[in-house]
């Protein structure tokens, strides 16, 4: 980017589902608005509150091009029992278990965040992580990459909030005790 690292970054106070591309603003990594966005500033936006964690991510991590933050709300309830989800599907496993970290509470936009948010991403095997009692965050070489992990993120806490409901009506003893019973059933059938 000519004259120097800049970012594109939604507005505060845009939702994500009724945005459009002029919702976005380029900043540099301190923060400003840039040239291009004279406009924006004239139409009074600002970026997002937490400029400050997605500009760090982008400076201690060179292999990212895109940050997401969300706060989906099966891994926000998650947050909100401040722990990272467990990992019940061969899916989670593969695109969560050891890229997952759980990121201390912090107030929204803080410097204080971006610092726990950083030194959560320094570590380049990172590319999902939950903010306690806030939401989530994901990185990967692209947008799609890193939304993509922002979903199996929801997934595993939203499967993990299932297993929980289905282990109050069905344990896995039961589960196998009904496997065994319609087996002996069938043989029953086949045989008379
Ligand atoms: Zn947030």
């Amino acid at each position: 980017m000519p004259g120097g690292p800049a970012i594109l970054i939604k507005a505060t106070g845009k939702s994500l589902g009724d945005m459009a591309s002029e919702d976005t603003l380029l900043i540099d990594l301190e923060g400003n608005l840039l040239e291009r966005d004279r406009q924006a500033r004239r139409r009074s936006l600002r970026p997002s509150i937490e400029w400050r964690f997605h500009t760090a991510i982008y400076r201690c991590r060179p292999d990212v091009g895109a940050v997401v933050h969300l706060h989906p709300p099966h891994a926000a309830a998650f947050a909100a029992l401040k722990a990272l989800p467990p990992f019940l599907t061969d899916e989670a496993r593969t695109f969560l278990e050891g890229k997952t970290a759980l990121i201390p509470p912090a107030p929204s936009g803080s410097r204080e965040l971006a610092g726990a948010v950083v030194e959560a991403f320094q570590d380049p095997a990172n590319q999902a992580a939950i903010i306690a009692e806030h939401g989530t965050i994901t990185v990967g070489p692209d947008l799609y990459a890193a939304f993509y992990m922002s979903q199996y993120l929801e997934d595993a806490s939203r499967t993990a909030c299932l297993v929980r409901q289905l282990r109050g009506v069905s344990d896995g003893r039961d589960g196998r005790r009904e496997v065994r019973r319609s087996a002996a059933r069938g043989r029953r059938r086949r045989s008379g």
